[in-house]
């Protein structure tokens, strides 16, 4: 059986935690888009830990955790964090690399830094880890398989033809050094030697592990507002958030993929540029932002504060919709604990008219929140376990959350850690 853990908003709305929890059961853990650009934090019996590139399954020695060909695979990144999880006493995780992943070359890095400079005050908002610049390289077909490190004469020679056309446009665009394909081939030799115990046909891997019936998690990286067909162009991620791209960027088949968890987070949040119908600022949002999340709402890979909102019915139930949802894992509910009155913004008004459809980028600019507010319940509900037991206020502000996004919220997350969880029969 093939689940997907994907995200219903901007991305930052606890996939990590969800996925963490449902490793328990899992198999195999694949991640299958995006790179080291966002990060998932986990607590867990070994402690706190902040990855990007490590699926979240690398905690259980039962599961075997892959990156599939769909991730921008940065190879010192990535040891880098497995390196770290072993000294903090994590016992090795069992890997599988795709051969098919493509690698974010050292000058993907550059060409994302140089682009933002280049762009001033009109940049994106880029976490200058090259995931732009990979995808397009990628898609142009300049990309580097994980396979390709295993042809050496090959290599050296597409170098050679990469660098020319990378070299035009550092001479005469950005101003910068060239590059030199000798030394890239140098570099490539290194992350070769770590690459190589680890990488496989993943394909063929999940193609037999469902065959034999194993639990397989599709881990998913931001949320479906950042899928760059889907979600609020140009102010989205290189690759695609969507649970159907779990199917490609895993390889395997779509029919397989049986239940979409999405996860919403019960409040807003976004990194980087772009509209935010129902952002919040000045003390209210500060306020937020400290008690959000686990230790505040920065982001994990940069430490930038977030941009914080109150819960978007509208962002989230096209979230939801476009991610095929089948269970809505709704988190961090906790911490509205400390609010009297909650808003929650149930409407667009663009041009004089409210709608609940999720609209295309130029009139989402235009868009002002309709704001709807719910009585808070003024206490903490971490350590409850039943839906029951949460308080009437909290309760009807899930269900009311529920009615407006249109999809069941099956998981309730009321608190960082694994057992910090509530399930409802739907
Ligand atoms: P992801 O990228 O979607 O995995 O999200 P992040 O890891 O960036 O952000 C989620 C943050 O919220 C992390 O610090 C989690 O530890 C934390 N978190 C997840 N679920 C809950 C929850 O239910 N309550 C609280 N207080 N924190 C949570």
């Amino acid at each position: 059986m093939v689940k997907a853990v994907v995200g219903a908003n901007w991305g930052d709305e606890g996939k990590g935690k969800i996925t963490d929890m449902l490793g328990e059961k899992a198999d195999i853990i694949v991640r299958f888009q995006g790179g080291a650009n966002a990060g998932h934090t986990i607590v867990n019996d070994y402690g706190k830990f902040a990855l990007h590139t490590l699926p979240s399954g690398v905690f259980y020695d039962h599961t075997t955790s892959i990156i599939g060909n769909g991730v921008a695979l940065n190879i010192p990144v990535f040891f880098k964090e497995y390196n770290e999880i072993i000294s903090r006493g994590v016992p090795a995780p069992k890997i599988m690399i795709s051969d098919r992943a493509q690698m974010v070359m050292p000058y993907h890095v550059l060409f994302d830094q140089y682009e933002e400079e280049r762009l001033g005050g009109k940049s994106f908002g880029s976490t200058k880890s090259g995931i732009a610049p990979f995808y397009s390289d990628k898609y142009a077909k300049i990309g580097f398989q994980v396979s390709e490190l295993f042809d050496e004469e090959a290599l050296k020679e597409k170098l050679v033809r990469v660098c020319e056309t990378k070299n035009v446009l550092l001479e005469h665009l950005y101003h910068k050094p060239a590059l030199n394909p000798d030394e890239l081939f140098e570099e490539l030799m290194e992350y070769k030697k770590m690459v190589e115990p680890y990488v496989g046909d993943v394909s063929a891997f999940l193609w037999n592990a469902i065959k034999e019936g194993k639990e397989i998690l599709l881990e998913g990286q931001l949320g479906s507002l950042k899928d760059p067909d889907h979600g609020i162009y140009p102010m989205v991620t290189s690759s695609s958030t969507l649970a159907a791209y779990g199917a490609i960027g895993a390889g395997l088949p779509p029919y397989e993929i049986k239940q979409i968890i999405t996860v919403c987070k019960a409040y807003s949040s976004a990194v980087g540029a772009g509209a935010f119908v129902s952002e919040i600022f000045g003390e209210e949002a500060d306020e937020l932002r400290r008690r959000g999340g686990d230790g505040g709402e920065y982001g994990a890979t940069t430490g930038r504060p977030r941009r914080m909102g109150w819960f978007d019915c509208v962002a989230s139930k096209y979230g939801c919709r476009i991610q095929g949802t089948t269970d809505v894992a709704f988190t961090v509910l906790d911490v509205l604990g400390y609010l009297d009155e909650i808003p929650v913004c149930v409407g667009y008004e663009i041009d004089g008219k409210v709608t609940t459809d999720f609209p295309t980028t130029g009139l989402l600019e235009k868009a002002k929140p309709v704001l709807k507010v719910l009585p808070g319940w003024k206490t903490d509900i971490r350590g409850i376990k039943k839906y029951e037991d949460l308080p009437e206020n909290c309760r009807k502000y899930i269900e009311f959350c529920e009615e407006q996004i249109g999809f069941p919220i099956t998981m309730v997350s009321n608190g960082p850690g694994r057992s910090d969880i509530i399930y409802r029969n739907k």
